[in-house]
């Protein structure tokens, strides 16, 4: 029955090499509840495909090409049957090949999304060869069979509906036949063309099947024991939060934390589905459970870091108007394409940070002339780079500007660029100059968590 089934998600340092994805296969051995394995590119792959989508010279592309051909040789080359699976690559890598000629020339969102799709697609065919010698009855699908996306190209939302229908009749057969193996990352939109889901993507498509499958459970596997208070990475004291609920979940991912893509959460807060989150190379070390119960919950729960922010104050020099000019700019904004964040305003300006919609745009890029000579007709405008977001997520914490006085004075002595209060339950956010952040956050989870 399917809600007894588990959909296993595994990263991209899960399937970084040969020895990595024999970890990944031990897990789905263990576990003859996993039916359904959902899969990233092989660690560093999608970044190479970015740097070629954005047009290389013939040099850099062939150096590229070379790394990406290494990379998937080093694998064929441990496999006992390699012809077949060799061919398939070799086709892919063709193709990429080709692409990242045209790239040269003629760039595109939609080349793009076309190009860096192959990571997933040469992963997950390499991952069914390495199962099939385990023994184990596995089939390739594409997930773009089920996967129906909008055409926005780079960040594509899945459309739900369609994707049910689709996942209950064509992938739910298979799952009670064989192992299925699939591609996190990627979809396709109504006219056929290859969409993805934007940078991290492979743990919503996870979550999207399992919530289409209607299964309890899925399991992230990644390089990480679970969600820590603080990326280990920059705090190594960092400890494990065993478990931890929907939303606090979902506002770290929100905020920048890595570990889980923030579109994981929405298919389990609407469907019940609990998310484990473990590391494929230990496995027995435990992890962390991502449910709905929710009490006992603590005021501080972990510290998030967002690097490349960009804020923008918008001075209102010319309107009379408080919200005519909010709606004056903000429109100018969002016509433009620009994603705002965090927002702050007062009677006479509007603070902004951008959001990165695509991870070799920098936001300040998107500040093309044409809409800051339009902006200059309605405001002053000023722009500051290299600033980082440090959130520090809890319960209610808002609370916390009365409680906890020590705090705040320890934020006082950060050099501190603007505090957001926009989420004023979950999280306390500001933004700090990029150099400062690191120190800042191993300051903060001394003082809160250790
Ligand atoms: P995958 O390729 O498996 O999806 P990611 O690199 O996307 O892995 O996410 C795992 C990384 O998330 C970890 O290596 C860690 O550095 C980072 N990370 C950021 N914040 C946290 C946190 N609070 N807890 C655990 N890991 C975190
Ligand atoms: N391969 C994609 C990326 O690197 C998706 C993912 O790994 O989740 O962003
Ligand atoms: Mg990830």
């Amino acid at each position: 029955m399917s809600h007894n089934l588990i959909v296993a998600k595994f990263g991209g340092s899960s399937m970084a090499d040969y020895i990595s994805m024999q970890h990944s296969a031990n897990i789905v051995l263990k576990n003859p509840a996993i039916r359904l394995v959902v899969l990233s590119a092989s660690a560093g792959v999608t970044n190479q495909l970015c740097l070629l989508a954005v047009g290389q010279h013939k040099k850099q592309r062939t150096s590229i090409l070379s790394q990406l051909v290494q990379m998937q040789e080093a694998i064929i080359n441990r496999l006992i049957h390699q012809e077949v699976i060799r061919n398939k690559i070799t086709c892919i890598l063709s193709n990429i090949q080709a692409l990242s000629k045209t790239a040269e020339f003629l760039q595109s969102s939609e080349l793009t999304d076309e190009l860096i799709s192959y990571g997933e697609l040469m992963s997950s065919l390499l991952f069914v060869e390495i199962l099939r010698e385990r023994k184990v009855v596995a089939e390739w699908f594409d997930v773009r069979r089920v996967m129906r996306t909008d055409a926005c190209f780079g960040s594509a939302e899945p459309k739900l509906s369609m994707l049910k229908e689709l996942v209950q009749h064509q992938l739910k057969p298979l799952v009670s036949k064989a192992l299925i193996v699939t591609q996190g990352f990627i979809g396709q939109e109504e006219k056929g063309r290859t969409t993805t889901l934007g940078r991290g993507g492979s743990d919503y498509s996870a979550a999207m099947l399992g919530e289409a499958l209607n299964v309890k459970r899925i399991d992230i596997w990644t390089d990480v024991s679970g969600i820590y208070t603080a990326d280990p990475r920059l705090v190594p004291s960092a400890k494990r939060i065993d478990k931890i609920t929907v939303k606090e979940a979902f506002t770290m991912a929100t905020f920048g934390a890595k570990v889980l893509h923030p579109g994981t959460l929405l298919p389990a807060v609407r469907s019940n589905m609990s998310i484990f989150i473990g590391s494929s190379k230990h496995p027995t070390a435990g992890g962390t459970v991502v449910c709905h119960e929710n009490h006992n919950l603590p005021l501080f729960r972990a510290l998030v870091l967002r690097s490349h922010q960009t804020l923008l104050t918008l001075h209102n020099i010319y309107i009379l108007d408080t919200f005519g000019f909010f709606e004056t700019v903000c429109q100018l904004l969002i016509r433009h394409g620009i994603h705002l964040d965090l927002i702050m305003r007062s009677e006479v300006k509007l603070a902004v940070t951008l959001e990165e919609t695509w991870s070799f745009v920098i936001a300040s890029d998107l500040l093309n002339p044409t809409l800051l000579t339009e902006l200059a007709a309605c405001c002053k405008l000023e722009v500051e780079e290299n600033l980082a977001l440090v959130s520090i997520i809890g319960n209610k914490i808002s609370r916390v500007k009365s409680t906890d006085q020590k705090l705040l004075s320890l934020l006082d002595s950060c050099n501190i660029r603007m505090v957001f209060d926009s989420y004023p339950q979950f999280a306390l956010c500001f933004l700090a100059p990029t150099n400062d952040a690191k120190q800042i956050i191993q300051m903060l989870h001394y003082k809160i968590f250790e």
